[in-house]
């Protein structure tokens, strides 16, 4: 059976002259295919298989085993490539919709956020914690994730200062509210950062980068996302770990 989408290559391990490649696609969420003479130097497939290549595939289905027929790239996220930091933050997102977007149904709200992500990644449009910040949070709500925002979890207060978060259960906690020790100390949040999470998992697609946060209130948004990803998540991410490698020598 051939059936056509759109995807973007999210993983891609090189096998001799072939690509084994992991495509995010609208329609069919995260599949598998083979990319048979992707690597031959003039092989039609070599440019439109590449890791981020967002391209129009034929596929060819038999079975459970998809091959690429044809491959028409729309873009490559060239300015991406060209940018060791931004290839590896775009390098871990991708390798979170591998873990988190579904595989085998249609995931066309996975897809817009990487797109969209990539591309203000791509032009500066936002700055690189801004952007990985939103992603994590708001992947892990569209997967199942969603931390529990709306006030303490015993009270409800909803605007104690600071509220503490609790990475473990995804719940609020205020201040004068007590917690178990097994659940570990709150993450304190300004109202700032609360504010912003809070943006993050509820507000519609199409504002949801549109806020601003102080380069101070930014740092504390991502250790609060990166650290609740980890916890929630539980596996080896050797994307993040290089990514923030590139940033532990240079102060
Ligand atoms: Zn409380």
């Amino acid at each position: 059976m051939q059936m056509t989408t759109w995807g973007i290559v999210i993983r891609e391990k090189e096998l001799d002259d072939d690509r084994i490649l992991t495509i995010l696609t609208k329609e069919y969420g995260v599949l598998t295919a083979y990319a048979r003479g992707a690597k031959k130097l003039r092989g039609r497939l070599l440019s439109s298989t590449e890791l981020l290549c967002y391209s129009r595939f034929v596929l060819f289905k038999n079975r459970d085993r998809y091959t690429v027929d044809q491959a028409e790239s729309d873009t490559n996220f060239f300015g991406i490539r060209q940018d060791i930091e931004k290839l590896a933050l775009a390098t871990y997102l991708a390798q979170l919709c591998v873990q988190l977007a579904p595989a085998e149904e249609a995931a066309p709200e996975y897809l817009r956020l990487l797109l969209n992500s990539l591309y203000l990644l791509e032009k500066d449009r936002r700055s690189q914690p801004f952007i990985k910040a939103v992603f994590e949070l708001r992947i892990l709500t569209m997967a199942g994730y969603m931390p529990d925002l709306v006030g303490c979890r015993c009270c409800g207060d909803y605007e104690a200062e600071p509220m503490g978060f609790l990475p473990l259960s995804g719940e609020l906690v205020c201040p004068n509210c007590s917690t178990e020790p097994e659940e570990g100390m709150p993450i304190s949040l300004e109202p700032g950062v609360l504010a912003a999470m809070r943006h993050i998992i509820y507000s519609d697609f199409d504002k949801l980068f549109s806020f601003t946060l102080t380069e101070f209130g930014l740092q504390k948004l991502g250790a609060v996302t990166q650290r609740y990803l980890q916890v929630q998540l539980d596996m080896p991410l050797p994307s993040l770990d290089f990514y923030n490698s590139l940033f532990a020598f240079s102060g």
